[in-house]
């Protein structure tokens, strides 16, 4: 997902870039002398028309730079300005006024030929929304004088920003070149709220994404609110400015929720977003159900973000030492992001004089970062996942080889017996298979054995099955003992044994045998200090190629010799005759 911003971010600095050009300025003049203001309101005669306007009463009005926030208010809620219009050649003209507070009347010569807002019988209204005005002028204005009635009980009364005079799409490209940084900024900032929120879902644990998401979130809105453009997107002034006003109210709220979530002793944090919410919810909560103008909730919160911006940069300050470098670039988009808010502030209430203050910028870096952050942070986990591959890949080689070894361990059991120590009967029937097959390669002989102890079942009777066992272990070793390394001795199951010869004829094998029945004669048993005599074996013999075709024949042709030496008296060993 990360290295899809990358594209972004050049189309945006084009943008930023190219949006100069849009600002088409040529044939506006801004309206900034022979303004003059008169506090209170109008008598209107009985046609409804004011007074003030058809009298020229050069005592009553004042000289002002600017028409707005006379000197001398005195609590007092009507204030009208007036300006002759210049001479001109103007097609299509407008007036364009970025701002006013809050409702505003204005008259050319004495016709009503604008109006925002509703002004009751006492020429009083309520807020409604900052929206930028456009006033169309006839083209024969030169000389004609236009007056302004405006009514406000906020902090600010009359015209704010800036008052032109322009022809109707100059405005419009004036606004879109305006907003064009404002569009892209809030596009990219609504994005990056979007890309946090699905991270902070897919990550459960990862807070801060739900942090960073609802500033973005909170910028981005409060940035394209903000923008002139949107009224051109929605003519719903009350709309874009409560978006706006929750918008920026959230700001601080996200912040400090961010900061909780990094600072080890979160408590002061907490309660500043939970204040800040608070604030947001009751101030807009009131202003929707109209018991509160929208514009009186922002002085109160102006001065509370003052005091929580001032209480947020005093604890990063003393907690700086803890915080990693990805957090510290935020947080120095946090103070340009703030430092413009508070600038905007001070131009919102006059203590610096107006002009636009770039908040935008503040979203643009705060963006920046959490992309620098993401695309250093993609960088790192690409490295770690190749160093983790490599960890794995010898973990797994080292793995692979012990498992090998105990296949290999576990092989060797399934084909020995535990209690002799001899190979098995599933060992028997492939190595045979093997030497029949050596034997007739090499036309070498092959000799087989059938080994069983004598009455073996009265002998467990009479010394008890360990002791049997004891004879069993004793009888297998003495087999391995006697026989040739390349002979082959296996426990077939029970008392009985086998032991392939390779390259032994009947009588080599007659021969070993008889050496065999002797020793076990001889040999005295003991088990728990107990001698256990009386042992003797039982042998049948055949041979490859004497007594059969095939050397696999062999293991029955034992069977048989060995039956013969049970049957002629045990204690004995039989060769196989071919009848
Ligand atoms: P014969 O001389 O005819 O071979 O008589 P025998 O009793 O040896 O033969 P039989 O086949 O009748 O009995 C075999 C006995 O071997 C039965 C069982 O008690 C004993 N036996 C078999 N396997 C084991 C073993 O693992 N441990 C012990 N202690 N005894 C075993
Ligand atoms: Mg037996
Ligand atoms: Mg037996």
């Amino acid at each position: 997902m990360r290295p899809t911003l990358i594209p972004l971010i050049w189309a945006l600095l084009l943008s930023l870039l190219a949006s100069p050009s849009l600002q088409a300025d040529s044939s506006t003049l801004p309206l900034d002398t022979d303004w003059q203001y008169r506090w209170g309101d109008s008598p209107f005669d009985g046609a409804g028309t004011p007074l003030w306007t058809r009298q020229e009463a050069p005592a009553e009005w004042h000289p002002i730079a600017f028409p707005s926030n006379p000197p001398g208010r005195e609590g007092r809620h009507h204030a009208w300005f007036r300006i002759p219009l210049p001479d001109g050649d103007w097609r299509d003209p407008v007036l364009y006024i970025y701002s006013v507070d809050l409702i505003v009347q204005a008259y050319l010569g004495s016709e009503l030929i604008y109006q925002y807002g509703h002004f009751d019988e006492r020429g009083e209204g309520r807020f409604e929304g900052w929206p930028w005005h456009m006033i169309e002028l006839p083209e024969a204005f030169a000389g004609q004088r236009l007056h302004f009635r405006v009514f406000s009980d906020y902090t600010d009364i009359g015209l704010w920003g800036e008052v032109k005079l322009m022809e109707r799409p100059d405005l419009i490209l004036y606004i879109l070149g305006q907003s064009a940084q404002a569009l892209v900024v809030s596009g990219f900032s609504l994005l990056i709220a979007l890309l946090a929120f699905i991270l902070a879902v897919l990550q459960a644990n990862r807070r801060s994404f739900a942090g960073i998401g609802l500033f973005s979130l909170a910028s981005g809105m409060m940035i394209l609110a903000e923008s002139q453009a949107s009224q051109l997107l929605l003519e719903a002034p009350m709309l874009w400015d409560t978006l706006a006003a929750g918008a920026y109210f959230m700001l601080p709220v996200a912040m400090a929720l961010l900061l909780e979530h990094w600072f080890a002793r979160p408590r002061l944090m907490r309660r500043l977003w939970q204040g800040h919410l608070l604030y947001a919810v009751v101030a807009l909560g009131l202003s929707l159900a109209g018991v509160l103008d929208l514009s009186s909730t922002y002085p109160p919160f102006d001065a509370l973000l003052l005091v929580s911006l001032t209480i947020m940069f005093g604890a990063i300050v003393i907690q700086w030492g803890a915080l990693v470098s990805e957090q510290k670039v935020i947080i120095a988009a946090y103070a340009l992001f703030g430092l413009l808010l508070v600038a905007d502030m001070a131009v919102a209430h006059g203590l610096l004089p107006w002009q636009r203050v770039p908040v935008s910028l503040g979203a643009l870096a705060f963006s920046l970062a959490l992309v620098a952050i993401s695309v250093a942070d993609y960088a790192r986990t690409q490295r770690e996942i190749r160093r983790l591959n490599r960890d794995l890949q010898q973990e797994v080689a080292a793995r692979t080889r012990e498992l090998e070894a105990m296949v290999e361990r576990l092989r060797e059991f399934s084909y020995q017996d535990p209690l002799t120590g001899l190979k098995n009967r599933r060992h028997f029937d492939e190595i045979l298979t093997h030497e029949a097959a050596a034997a007739r390669r090499h036309g070498t002989p092959l000799a087989l054995v059938m080994v069983d102890i004598d009455h073996f079942k009265r002998f467990n009777d009479h010394h008890g099955h360990e002791a049997g066992d004891a004879v069993l272990a004793a009888v297998g070793e003495l087999l391995r003992e006697h026989f040739r390394d390349a002979d082959v001795v296996c426990r077939l199951g029970g008392e009985e044994f086998v032991v392939i010869m390779p390259g032994a004829t009947a009588a080599r094998a007659e021969a070993r045998i008889r050496g065999l029945l002797h020793g076990i004669r001889e040999c005295r048993f003991r088990h728990r200090s107990i001698e256990l005599d009386g042992i003797t074996l039982s042998c049948g013999i055949a041979a490859w190629p004497e007594h059969a075709e095939d050397p696999l024949a062999l293991t029955r042709l034992a069977d048989e010799a060995l039956y013969r030496a049970k049957h002629r008296g045990r204690d004995r060993s039989e060769t196989y005759a071919v009848s």
